[in-house]
């Protein structure tokens, strides 16, 4: 299956993407996690990269494409992909579609719908293992233990941009980029809309049961 998940930041895509991809056994590539990777390792496209997350923009369609293009090029989208944070403009959304062909195409978008209030509260409160870039809400999913990863043991820290002051404008350039991209799978019938609150289970449930798939495997 060729899914990707919309949603606003902070809407839970990396959480669920990660368990829908573990479920259906396919990959899951997340664009922000391959950008804070390349940050990390002071890479040419982490060093590019950086300004524009740290300041909550997006980085340019033809730096995030062509890291795109250069997975398709390794063969990791050519048994089924989900995709998170990834089209996050119309360009993304039609270079997407060129790069996985029209014969295969994609068969759903994802969208988790989070109200703006609820989308704030989570940003301010959440933390994320430097190692493996799992995310944890303090109030819904907090760690067993204080600041380490439940699952590598790495260190939780806070991302960068979910600093309060850049919380405000990444959630306007979502409504001003990313929004029209719901707009493009919604005519093309391809998206499903899912309810992004409660639980990680019980939005996992709604998630599956859209696609028609069981919860376990
Ligand atoms: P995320 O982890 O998906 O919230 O992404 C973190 C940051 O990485 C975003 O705020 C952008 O600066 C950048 N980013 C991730 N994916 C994309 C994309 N598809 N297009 C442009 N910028 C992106």
């Amino acid at each position: 299956m060729n899914l990707v998940f919309l949603g606003a930041p902070g809407s839970g895509k990396g959480t669920q993407a990660m368990r829908l991809a573990h479920r259906l056994s396919i990959p899951h590539l997340s664009t922000g996690d391959l950008l804070r990777a390349a940050v990390r390792d002071n890479t040419p496209l982490g060093r590019d990269a950086q300004k524009y997350m740290a300041a909550g923009e997006l980085v340019p369609d033809q730096v995030i494409i062509g890291l795109i293009g250069e997975k398709q090029a390794a063969g990791e989208l050519a048994r089924g992909f989900i995709l998170d944070g990834f089209p996050r403009t119309v360009p993304q959304a039609e270079a997407l579609d060129a790069l996985v062909g029209d014969g295969a195409g994609i068969d759903r978008a994802i969208l988790l719908q989070v109200d703006r209030d609820e989308i704030v509260r989570r940003l301010s409160n959440r933390l994320y293992c430097e190692a493996c870039q799992v995310i944890y809400g303090m109030a819904t999913n907090p760690p067993r233990r204080a600041g380490v990863c439940d699952r590598c043991g790495g260190r939780l820290r806070p991302r960068a941009d979910d600093a309060p002051d850049v919380i405000g404008h990444r959630l306007d350039v979502y409504r001003q980029q990313s929004q029209p991209v719901e707009e493009y799978y919604r005519t093309r019938s391809l998206l499903l809309m899912i309810a992004g609150v409660g639980t990680p289970d019980q939005i996992f449930s709604r998630v599956a049961a859209g696609l028609n798939v069981s919860v376990d495997a």
